[in-house]
């Protein structure tokens, strides 16, 4: 739903995948490891310390910078945002704040009335990442937090837009792009935890923004919108005003809520970080290299393989999707629009629905399951179960059976159309019934439906031809049965 009143504006935090951390030497490699192992006294902020510039991470900012069309600024500089909080060992975080290191650019999405459309980028800047506070018990009432410095100057960028999207739905188009970008360039893991944190400006045209603080899923960024644009309407509604604020989003519930105190810019009192030299860079920029983006294997995979623009576009939205499918049709390039069909459509919803990445599934089986269906030794429902099985054994870590093999045990073989029920000829069996016996059974049991068809109701074989599939398991493919059911009934009609 395209809503003109809508206005969003995002800052995304990512976590950058360097090896080592922004100004130290420690491991960023923490998360499986106790709290305060990864911690050094610069990243402790103890007196005395300096930082040191990690070059590896201006330079994948760099990359993120080209790859969203930025301009790389000619000097830029770090800043101190000085505020005490407990996962702020400093009591300033080390960040850039008036001259950042690249301006402008854009990400392109499919905006909400089906156009491709710029959304304009603000800036990117680098920063570090404060430690973490763990609450024992809840954050209002428990009665201790402690606080963990392994997170404690991990390299962040941040990436602000314009506030140039019109939906919730959009902000989410925007962050998938922004994503798929990132992992294609290598500098970014989507599935660490905690790797990506956006904070969303939400308005309705006329009146006061809200500001929702660090939500940190993909999902959650349209669910608080969506649930900001509600809650603003009826205010509006009824004669309310909206009120500029900053609020939290509460992702087990579903909620924002009103957040107690907000700083103000200048309660941040920055000044440039006296430890770190203004950065000129520009002159790297030449040894940039990119890859191939996700606009332009999109557009390869419509070319290439002859898939549709919204498969290509669903292939490519995630690096380990577009890898896969690639892998799929290396082994046989006769089954480029069953792969895409079979990956984008089913596939994705088969792995959504069990929490699985696509790592779990061997491109060499599924590729064999194609193949049944290609020579048409297996209906597409058919197909379906023995995807199925494949996924629900990966889950209960066993290695799954070949599709074959699982084709055998299932008994799912499809059997094919050896000749029609006017022609006197016998119609395949299921077992020791032929199906000709199924229809009588079904005609039996519904003689209503069989009526009604008689009397006109072209709904009436639907249901009758819903029933005979329900009754063969999907062994026949549904064209064959609805022309069977619809011979059979023609002879009732004769009689
Ligand atoms: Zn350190």
């Amino acid at each position: 739903m395209i809503d003109a009143d809508v206005v969003v504006g995002l800052e995304v935090h990512c976590q950058l995948d360097t090896k080592s951390k922004l100004f130290c030497g420690c491991s960023t490699d923490y998360r499986n490891d106790g709290p305060n192992t990864h911690v050094c006294p610069v990243c402790l902020g103890l007196p005395g310390t300096m930082p040191v510039l990690n070059k590896r991470v201006i330079e994948y900012a760099m990359k993120v910078a080209k790859s969203v069309n930025c301009t790389i600024a000619d000097e830029s500089e770090f800043a101190r945002k000085n505020y005490f909080y407990p996962d702020l060992n400093k009591a300033y975080q080390i960040t850039q704040y008036d001259k950042p290191l690249a301006l402008g650019g854009y990400v392109e999405i499919e905006g909400d009335d089906g156009k491709e459309r710029k959304i304009q980028l603000t800036r990117i800047h680098v920063e570090e990442d404060p430690g973490r506070l763990v609450h024992m018990g809840n954050a209002e009432r428990g009665r201790y937090s402690l606080v963990d410095y392994n997170r404690a100057g991990i390299p962040l960028i941040e990436i602000v837009s314009e506030p140039d999207m019109r939906s919730p739905k959009e902000a989410r188009k925007f962050l998938n792009k922004l994503r798929a970008t990132l992992e294609y360039l290598g500098v970014f893991d989507s599935e660490k935890e905690g790797s990506l944190r956006v904070d969303a400006n939400i308005s309705l045209r006329g009146s006061e923004r809200v500001e929702i603080k660090n939500i940190t899923s993909y999902k959650g960024v349209e669910k608080a919108l969506t649930f900001e644009v509600t809650r603003q309407k009826n205010l509006i509604r009824r004669g309310l005003k909206v009120e500029r604020e900053t609020r939290h989003y509460l992702e087990a519930r579903g909620i924002t809520q009103s957040a107690r105190s907000k700083e103000m810019e200048n309660d941040y009192r920055y000044f440039p970080e006296p430890d770190l030299r203004p950065l000129h860079v520009q002159s790297w920029l030449k040894d940039i290299v990119l890859p191939e983006l996700p606009d332009a294997r999109r557009e390869r995979f419509v070319q290439q393989y002859g898939c549709s623009l919204n498969h290509a576009r669903t292939l490519t939205g995630e690096l380990k999707m577009a890898n896969f499918f690639e892998a799929v049709v290396a082994h046989d390039t006769g089954v480029c629009s069953l792969a895409a069909t079979w990956i984008a459509d089913t596939l994705a919803g088969e792995l959504n629905y069990r929490s699985m990445g696509i790592d779990a599934v061997d491109p060499i089986k599924f590729g064999g399951l194609l193949a049944l269906l290609k020579e048409g030794s297996i209906t597409d429902k058919s197909g379906v179960e023995v995807l199925r099985e494949m996924l629900d054994a990966v889950k209960q870590q066993k290695v799954p059976e070949d599709p074959k093999t699982i084709v055998n045990r299932l008994d799912l073989w499809k059997i094919s159309e050896t000749g029609s029920a006017s022609s006197g000829v016998i119609l395949p069996k299921i077992g020791q019934i032929s199906l000709e016996v199924v229809i009588e059974n079904v005609k039996k049991a519904n003689p209503k439906a069989v009526d009604d068809y008689h009397a006109g109701r072209k709904g009436a074989l639907n249901f009758l031809v819903g029933q005979v599939m329900k009754e063969t398991r999907g062994k026949f493919d549904p064209s064959d049965i609805n022309r069977y059911v619809t011979e059979s009934l023609g002879d009732t009609l004769k009689k």
